[in-house]
Order: C-alpha cells, then sequence, then structure tokens
C-alpha cells in the first residue's frame, strides 16, 4: 500500500512498514498557511496508533536492524541523504506550501537536512567504546549500546531539517524510532520516512504517527515502553512532556524556546552586523528558536544602528512561499492572533515602533500575513524584552558598558544562542564566557548553526545536545563490562 491515497491526497502514517489509517479512521486537514486552504489530509493518530508505533519498534530492536554493523546502518543514511539530494526541489515545493516559508529558505532547509543524513552516516561507525586500565587480572570495556526505542516529537517550524537532526543520530546509533510531527507540518516528515523505505530501512525501525498533540503527542510522552523521548518544541509543552516521561523515568533531551541576544558593541563591523541582524529575526518569519530576537546595542552607537536597521525593516516585503520574498506568512491563525497581540500590547504601553515591513501586493485573504516590526527603546522588563514572540518582531535596547551588557544578555529566562560583535578580542572572549547559553557567535549568527556543531540550551531552553558528534552521546548510553580472568 502506497503512503498516499492520491484521490483524496490524503497521508497515512508509517508503522512497522506499512502506510496504514489512523485507528480512529479519522484524519486532519492540511493547511496552507499562504492562503489558509486546506490542500491535502494526514491521519489523525492517536494514543492506539502510538502504542502499534511503538510496539513495532520494539520489535524491530531485535530483528535485522541489530545485526546490522555500523557501516551498514550508516551507509542507509547516506543512501537517504542522496535521494533527499534528487528529490530537494520536490521536497522544498512541499515543505514551502505545507510551512508557508518563501521558497528560497525551503530549499537551503533540504540541503541541511541531506546534510544531517550524510553527516551521522558518516559518523555510525566513528563511535567507540573505551578499555579502562583497572586492577591486575582485570580487562575493563565501557560499550556505547542504543537506548532501545526512541521517541521523537518535532514542531512545525523545520520540519524536514527537524527529522534529520533528532532522527539521523538515533538511527545510526542502532536505535528504532517513533516520531510525532507537528499537525501544522508534518509532509515532509512523512516524504522523508518514505525515503528511509526506499533507502532500505528495516520494516519498523522508522514508525510516523502524524496527529495532535494532545492526542498523539501526549500518549508517545506517556508511553511505558520508550526508552528515551527528544522533544523540540516549546518550553511549557517541554515541561508536560518532561513530567509524562518522568512517570516512567525515561530520559529527555528538550530543545525548547529561546529570546536570543545580538550583543553589538561600539567598534564593531556595522556594516557587516546590518544585513545579518536583519536576517537572524525576519528567517521562517521569526519562528526560528534560535531567531536573534533582542538587538543589544552600546549606548553610543544605539540611535544611529536602530536607523539604518529600521531603514532595512521598511524593505522588507511579506508574501506567499511561491511569491518567495523576505517574509512568508506565519503558520495559523493562532501564531498570527498570537504575533499580533505582541504588537499590540508593546503599542498599548507606548514602546516606539521604529519600522514595519509591507505587504505584497494581492495577498490571498486567507492567509496568516503578519509585518516585520522594530520596536526600540523596549523597557527592559517589558514582555517584548523578556518574552519569545516566535515571529518577525525585533527589539532593540540600549547597554551602557560590557557588564551591563553580559547581564541583560543573560537576563531573560532562556538561554539557546547568543552573538557578540566586536573588533576587540579580549571582549569576545569574556563575553561569550559569560554569556549563559549552549551556542555563541562572534561577529557572525548561524541562527542554530552547521549540522556539527553541538546545540542546545541553558536554562528554559532545555537540556541535552544535538547536531555534532555530541547528539550521538545524548541518544546512546553506555554498559561497563568488567572481565576477571586471572
Ligand atoms: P509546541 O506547541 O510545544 O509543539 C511542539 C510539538 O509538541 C508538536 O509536535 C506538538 O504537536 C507537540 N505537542 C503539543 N502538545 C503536546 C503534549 N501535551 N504532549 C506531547 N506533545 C505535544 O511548539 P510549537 O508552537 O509547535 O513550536 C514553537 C516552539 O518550539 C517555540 O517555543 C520554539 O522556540 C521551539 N523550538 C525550539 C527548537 C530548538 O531546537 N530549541 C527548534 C524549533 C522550535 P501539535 O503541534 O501537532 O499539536
Ligand atoms: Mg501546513
Amino acid at each position: 500500500m502506497d503512503m498516499v491515497d492520491t484521490q483524496r491526497a490524503s497521508y497515512k502514517l508509517l508503522i512497522d512498514g506499512k502506510w496504514t489509517d489512523a485507528a480512529s479512521g479519522q484524519t486532519i486537514e492540511v493547511i496552507s498557511p499562504s492562503n489558509g486552504q486546506p490542500f491535502a489530509a494526514v491521519a489523525r493518530g492517536g494514543a492506539e496508533d502510538i502504542d502499534r508505533a511503538v510496539k513495532s519498534a520494539r520489535k524491530a530492536l531485535a530483528g535485522p536492524w541489530s545485526r546490522l554493523s555500523a557501516t551498514e546502518r550508516g551507509r542507509i543514511l547516506t543512501k537517504m541523504a542522496g535521494i533527499i539530494l534528487e528529490r530537494a526541489e520536490e521536497l522544498a515545493q512541499l515543505e514551502a506550501r505545507d510551512n508557508g516559508k518563501p521558497l528560497t529558505q525551503a530549499r537551503a532547509d533540504m540541503q541541511v537536512t541531506a546534510r544531517y543524513f550524510e553527516f551521522y552516516g558518516a559518523a555510525a561507525d566513528k563511535v567507540h567504546g573505551q578499555v579502562i586500565p583497572f586492577l591486575d587480572g582485570y580487562t575493563v570495556t565501557v560499550l556505547r549500546e542504543p537506548y532501545g526505542v526512541t521517541g521523537h516529537i518535532i514542531p512545525w517550524n523545520y520540519p524536514a531539517q527537524m527529522f534529520g537532526r533528532t532522527m539521523a543520530p538515533a538511527l545510526a546509533m542502532g536505535n528504532t524510532c517513533v516520531m510525532k510531527p507537528a499537525e501544522d507540518a508534518c509532509l515532509s516528515s512523512l516524504e522523508i520516512a518514505r525515503i528511509a523505505m526506499d533507502a532500505g530501512m528495516p520494516p519498523g525501525v522508522v514508525n510516523i504517527v502524524s496527529g495532535y498533540g494532545e492526542e498523539a503527542g501526549a500518549a508517545l510522552a506517556a508511553h511505558r515502553d520508550i526508552n528515551l523521548l527528544s522533544f523540540t518544541g516549546s518550553s511549557e509543552v517541554g515541561t508536560l512532556v518532561q513530567q509524562a516521561a518522568a512517570k516512567n523515568h525515561v530520559p529527555c533531551v528538550l530543545e525548547l524556546g529561546g529570546k536570543s541576544p545580538q550583543v553589538i558593541f561600539a567598534d564593531a563591523d556595522l556594516e557587516k552586523a546590518l544585513p545579518v541582524v536583519v536576517k537572524a529575526i525576519i528567517q521562517n518569519a521569526g519562528q526560528t528558536c534560535s531567531a536573534g530576537a533582542r538587538l543589544l546595542l552600546d549606548v553610543s552607537i544605539y540611535e544611529q544602528f536602530v536607523a539604518q536597521v529600521a531603514e532595512r525593516f521598511k524593505q522588507l516585503k511579506v508574501g506567499t512561499h511561491d511569491m518567495d520574498l523576505d517574509v512568508g506568512p506565519v503558520i495559523n491563525l493562532q501564531q498570527k492572533n498570537r504575533v499580533e497581540r505582541f504588537i499590540k500590547q508593546a503599542q498599548e504601553s507606548r514602546v516606539p515602533l521604529l519600522a514595519e515591513g509591507s505587504f505584497a501586493a494581492n495577498l490571498p485573504a486567507g492567509g496568516f500575513f503578519v509585518k516585520p516590526a522594530l520596536f526600540g527603546p523596549v523597557p527592559r522588563d517589558h514582555s517584548l524584552a523578556c518574552d519569545e514572540v516566535f515571529g518577525p518582531v525585533l527589539s532593540a535596547l540600549p547597554f551602557k558598558d560590557e557588564q551591563d551588557a553580559v547581564e541583560l544578555a543573560n537576563a531573560t529566562d532562556y538561554g539557546l544562542v547568543g552573538a557578540v560583535w566586536t573588533r576587540d578580542g579580549g571582549r569576545q572572549q569574556r563575553v561569550s564566557k559569560a554569556m549563559r547559553c549552549g551556542q555563541v557567535f562572534i561577529n557572525c549568527y548561524g541562527a542554530g548553526g552547521g549540522v556539527e556543531l553541538p546545540f542546545g540550551g541553558m536554562k528554559k531552553s532545555g537540556h541535552g545536545r544535538e547536531k555534532g558528534f555530541l547528539a550521538l552521546e545524548h541518544l546512546s548510553t553506555t554498559k561497563t563490562v568488567v572481565n576477571f580472568h586471572g
């Protein structure tokens, strides 16, 4: 049976290598954020489907998958990377339509997605155990082993990339997986799951159960027979997921929200910083966990630099995914209302709105469009300075010296990413060391960084690490074997 019933453009669940309807028989409409219209449907998976998927993953753990060498597992992932690259344009079109992001950004996402499978495919056989010198007559080895069945819950903002980021290292280490993608954008996840099957993944190793968070997601988080849970999403749901997992003593990797600062000193190369600062907040319509949402400026350059950023903001154009402009729609009506509420509250409390982007002509009436907005100076205790908007809203704040800059950079509950712009080498080191976050960029901004670079949060931004070799450690466990041989 194929994954898509073409008559209804209806996507099914992947469980035990078979495309199947939800036990309830129900589906969820898939909406294009560019016009608010449904264009496909996905199965509405629930607790029963999650249970079937976990059972299939458990069974697969004892099957042919466990007998593959690490090199052979890696080859399947490398093959997936190749197919993703071959189908990159088609996948990018699907992702852009499903999520609303401008096509150019979706194309870039597919290259990154392929990189995850390439990186972890090549890394699969490079994670080695240890031999520990011990007492005379003993040989002690520390084996790296898969956790077993891993559960993965991902958000809608970078679905294909998130699939690669969380699943590729889990598979490289020999786990079997059950994923619950976000109902707002899950088509690329279903397509990549098909690619896994095409690349020779044994049945049951990759299971995908689409559905609502409160149904399928909660059932996965609370399932007694998973061995690790990897969650990417909001801090609030991260708490719920960790509470559910704690009941079964299931460890969690949590990648949560952020309110990341760009700290710019007066000696920085401001010309270089300008386009980077703008891109860091408008990419994916600001719906990026590592968006550079706070612009912290040395008071001596505040007016001058903010005026330049405002000029750039005024030029920003918002359009549908296929218009491929600077900014696409946000994901859904709820998110549009949320961003607009932040903007309205800021205006009500008289935070100066310095600049806005504009809508392209003839936008579809039902699309979820919001204009990028620059506010400043934002009072330090204002919600716009502290809370994650998850939209294209940039808050500018002045600071008076280095110590003040560090305090301000660390002044939110989050700690995902930060950037420091200065030509002073000592200051680069001091400030990056003092920042409480998982990644710091000096005179650049990578919005999350390359696939090789360990990534993850401090404080309310989560714990555990993804990307790079560290992800392989977080998605596997160890067994110490003590052998007395006299
Ligand atoms: P969300 O509401 O937390 O949803 C994330 C995922 O959790 C979705 O698949 C969602 O399903 C599911 N979910 C919702 N309620 C659940 C529950 N009670 N139990 C189990 N799963 C549940 O987050 P979002 O609004 O989609 O995404 C935005 C947030 O994600 C932002 O805070 C952003 O910063 C964060 N994020 C972080 C990273 C990172 O790497 N640190 C990356 C991307 C995004 P449904 O949506 O289908 O209901
Ligand atoms: Mg959608």
